[in-house]
């Protein structure tokens, strides 16, 4: 089978572009034989080969990505490691509180699993476990909130009410009315978080970046064919978000999305002094389809909103022209008093949502297996579900696993040309009722 839609991301991924310059990277070339080949090199692979890297330390794993870690999806997110995250879906934003709940221990194991890996290996990535604020500019948005409080309640997670003063304590603007503080987030700068996952990979994981597949032929072993090399393989495994469907597994049901981020350059003392506040905060939007946004401790700011539909799954830059726009209207509405702040940078990246919110997770085949189809949480979601396939792969049970192995898959899409016309039409009209929350 041939691999048609490769992953190829810019260069505008701010969160790398403030790091240090990478190394030249290590890329496939010539004959390999693994016992374990992960194709993806997101949150999700890097876990699976770091999990089954501790559990099977004699066998062999190749991991391969085909751009430089950091500079996918994994590297190009906001930064927000959530615990709880909103339920869209749901009408209050929790849904079968049954469900919401081991959704609940799953993020957390994933927190778990990555706060073991920074601390062990002392990655540098601004972890900050600071919690996150929901924020509302209008009273819709505020209503939300109130739906959303509710769901916590039911939940018995904890959380406390913002007023406009507390919110203008924090951030320094006056843009919001109120607020909802949970305190379980970890908010991290992503591109130097999956770096430094990548780096510190037990030692029988070899990672080559610059290395797409572009070809595979099931069979034993399974065996993936790139530009420059070819690998053999005992069992596959795909860890490669909504490039997944190019392999041939639930193409049609995978929705491709993008959403978009920019990057301010650090403000000045001047600019920091007059916008008061504190340094470093995350706030996500009371309504899904509103703004995220962080003030970093170098003393930038990012702006995070829009989603849009994406079928050639990499993100085109007429999208990302149109993001900037929305991101300056969002920047200057929250923050008037800071009119010369202008963005270093503006990035996509592509998200994989299903209709019914369910990820492919388990075995798709013999000796294949899948976790992708993150629904947008990617950031604990693909690291817990990274591990708990490893853990699948190696024969090891949990009670996390079985929660996993019972969880649906992706239901199925409309034919084209409907559903393009309907995911657009669906995010216009979101977009449009949010209104100021944007
Ligand atoms: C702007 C933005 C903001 C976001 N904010 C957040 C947030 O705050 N919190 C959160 O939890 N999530 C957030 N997300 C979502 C999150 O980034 C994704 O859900 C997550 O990165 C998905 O992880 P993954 O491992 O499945 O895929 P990816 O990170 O996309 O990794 C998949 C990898 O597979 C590789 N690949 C694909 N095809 C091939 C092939 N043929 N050969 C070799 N390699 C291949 C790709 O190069 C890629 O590196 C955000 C996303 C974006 C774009």
């Amino acid at each position: 089978m041939k691999i048609k839609q490769l992953p190829k991301m810019d260069d505008n991924n701010g969160w790398l572009n403030i790091l240090p310059p990478l190394p030249p990277p290590a890329s496939a070339q010539g004959e390999f034989q693994s016992d374990f080949a992960i194709v993806g090199a997101g949150y999700a692979g890097l876990a699976v080969a770091r999990r089954l890297g501790e559990l099977l330390p004699d066998c062999s794993i190749v991991l391969l990505d085909a751009g430089r870690v950091g500079n996918n999806a994994a590297g190009r997110s906001s930064g927000f490691a959530i615990d709880q995250a909103h339920n869209i879906r749901a009408k209050d934003f929790a849904g079968i509180i049954d469900a919401e709940r081991e959704q609940l221990s799953l993020n957390r194991a994933g927190q778990d699993y990555l706060r073991e890996a920074v601390r062990s290996h002392r990655i540098l990535c601004d972890w900050d476990e600071a919690g996150k604020i929901h924020a509302a500019a209008t009273e819709r948005g505020a209503s939300k909130l109130n739906a959303y409080a509710k769901a916590l309640d039911l939940l018995g997670t904890e959380y406390d009410r913002l007023d406009a003063g507390q919110l203008k304590e924090i951030t320094g603007s006056e843009f919001y009315i109120s607020g909802l503080y949970t305190p379980g987030t970890i908010l991290v700068q992503p591109a130097a978080l999956v770096r430094g996952l990548a780096m510190t990979l037990p030692g029988n994981v070899t990672l080559f970046e610059d290395s797409p597949v572009t070809a595979m032929e099931l069979g034993v072993p399974h065996r993936l064919i790139l530009p420059e090399a070819a690998v053999s393989t005992r069992k596959l495994i795909l860890a490669n978000n909504g490039f997944a469907g190019q392999f041939g597994y639930y193409r049609k049901d995978l929705l491709p999305i993008a959403t978009w981020g920019s990057l301010t350059r650090p403000l000045t003392d001047d600019e920091a002094t007059h916008l008061g506040g504190r340094n470093s905060w995350g706030i996500v939007p009371a309504d899904p389809s509103g703004t995220s946004v962080r003030r970093m401790i170098d003393g930038r700011i990012l702006i995070r909103n829009i989603y849009s539909y994406n079928p050639g799954l990499n993100p085109v830059e007429r999208d990302r022209t149109w993001a900037r726009v929305r991101h300056e209207t969002s920047l200057r509405n929250r923050f008037p008093m800071l009119p010369d702040l202008k963005f270093d940078y503006t990035w996509g990246g592509p998200l994989c949502f299903s209709r019914n919110g369910e990820p492919v997770f388990g075995e798709l085949e013999t000796d294949v297996f899948g976790a992708f189809c993150l629904n947008g949480v990617g950031i604990v979601r693909g690291t817990i579900y990274g591990k708990l396939l490893a853990e699948l792969v190696a024969g090891v049970s949990t009670p996390l696993l079985d929660i996993m192995l019972k969880a649906g898959r992706p239901a199925g899409t409309p034919p084209q040309p409907f559903l393009g016309w309907g995911v657009r039409l669906n995010f216009a009209k979101r977009r449009h009722d949010a209104g100021l929350e944007m």
